[in-house]
């Protein structure tokens, strides 16, 4: 039995596609091993969102080539094999083939052809149409939370972006797909769902199926309210696309408990000119009126975002305006990001005329608004009682384990391994740099059966 060593950059929508990879070699015979020293096939699924993503591929081909040992067969996924194709056999030695996004599905018969002698195989064809879209158990990286793809691709073309042209245009899996691998999921023992998609808001199936009977102005907020009756105990959905957020999916989160209370809310820039050159489709005043009604939910949902600083053309207000966004905005947490240029990109001809020097500086300036503004914020924690989906033992500390809030906080606190997999009351105690800390409380489940 051969064994298959499979390493993930990137994306949500690539682990998810990696754990697709792995069931489908699993079942075709292959062994999946954690142990890349012993594999006889290295998989790498690509990343080519930034470019240090996609340097670590170099890095990895590199080091496996130089490590001594008889040399595996490796291949590449995902959207740097998308976007480079063949070309990659030419810019890094040791490469025997190339899968492309949605070629994902014939892994097994192009490790097969290189096993059998073929040489080069480069597969950046379409995805077939009986595709499976299920993840086993065993493959998938928690058994109690699962990425759920409700939509791949995008259609937007913000300019900086290069995911239209590595997974194509947005098409949107039937809902009754969708339903009927959840209620699977919640039989199986999974607590925690999350909807995924480059822009899950943008839902748009070709047919009702799945949706009748379900309310909401928009495709997306029906699918909420009907994933919400599989009665599955969470539901998370991530990335918002802010133009096509709707306060119908506001109105859900408000009516569902088990829709969770996180938003994530990529706003790149707080400058409208900025904003304009990115192609994003929202203002600042539109996408605060989006903050203002997440705000007035009764339910305390929290908020977070992607802000790139230094795009061409930023000048020092334009990123004033970011600034004074971040503190309006109050999010739970904020991902900055320096720009740069990605070949096959509009934004790649611009002038990238901010200097790495100015880049660091407001990315260093940035950070330390949205830190002072986060830390205000997550006071607000502070005494409340969250439920917690209890995933692991916290690192380094032993008598620790650690899980995710509702509203999508990192929380660690006292406890047994015994309690992996359960849903605990924890009252929050402390505010850390990038996650709460708490204890148990004495109503929690676990009490009740510790007293
Ligand atoms: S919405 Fe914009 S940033 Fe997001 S994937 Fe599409 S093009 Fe990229």
């Amino acid at each position: 039995m051969k064994k298959v060593y499979l390493e993930t950059f990137g994306c949500q929508m690539n682990v998810s596609d990696s754990e697709r990879v792995a069931t489908t070699l699993a079942k075709k015979g292959f062994e999946m091993t954690l142990r890349e020293d012993q594999a006889d096939v290295v998989l790498i699924n690509t990343c080519s969102v930034r470019e240090k993503a996609e340097q670590k591929l170099y890095t990895q081909v590199g080091r496996i080539r130089h490590s001594g040992r008889p040399k595996p067969v490796v291949g590449v996924l995902g959207c740097v094999a998308q976007l480079e194709g063949e070309t990659l056999f030419k810019k890094i030695e040791g490469i025997d083939l190339v899968v492309g996004t949605k070629a994902v599905g014939r892994i097994s018969d192009v490790i097969q052809r290189v096993l059998d002698g073929e040489e080069g195989i480069v597969d950046l064809g379409e995805r077939e149409k009986d595709y499976d879209w299920n993840v086993s158990d065993a493959q998938r990286h928690s058994p109690y939370v699962a990425f759920v793809p409700i939509i791949e691709g995008c259609n937007k073309f913000c300019t900086y972006c290069i995911v239209p042209f590595s997974r194509g245009r947005e098409v949107s899996l039937p809902a009754s797909e969708i339903i009927r691998s959840v209620l699977e999921m919640r039989r199986s023992g999974v607590k925690e769902i999350h909807l995924i998609g480059q822009n899950v808001n943008s839902y748009r199936p070709e047919s009702d199926s799945g949706l009748e009977g379900f309310e909401g102005a928009t495709p997306f907020s029906r699918l909420l309210r009907a994933v919400s009756a599989t009665g599955i105990e969470r539901i998370k959905f991530n990335t918002s696309f802010p133009r096509d957020f709707k306060a119908d999916i506001v109105d859900a989160i408000n009516e569902h408990e088990n829709l969770c209370n996180w938003v994530h809310l990529p706003v790149q820039s707080g400058s409208d000119r900025v904003l304009g050159l990115m192609k994003r489709g929202h203002t600042s005043e539109s996408y605060k009126k989006k903050i203002d009604y997440l705000r007035s939910s009764p339910r305390d949902i929290s908020i977070t975002t992607d802000i790139i600083v230094g795009f061409p053309g930023e000048t020092g207000e334009d990123f004033k305006r970011t600034v004074e966004l971040v503190e309006y905005a109050g999010y739970d947490a904020a991902y900055i990001f320096k720009y740069s240029p990605r070949p096959g990109t509009p934004a790649y001809s611009m002038d990238d005329d901010v200097s790495p020097e100015e880049k660091t500086d407001r990315f260093l300036e940035l950070e330390t608004a949205q830190r002072k503004s986060q830390n205000e914020r997550l006071k607000r924690y502070i005494g409340k009682d969250l439920e917690v989906l209890v995933e692991k033992q916290a690192v380094r500390m032993e008598m620790q384990v650690s899980g995710h809030s509702t509203c999508h906080k990192v929380v660690n606190f006292n406890g047994p391994a015994e309690l992996i997999g359960s849903i605990e009351k924890v009252r929050i105690t402390e505010v850390k740099s990038n996650s709460l800390f708490g204890e148990l409380c004495n109503d929690s489940k676990a009490a009740m059966q510790l007293c």
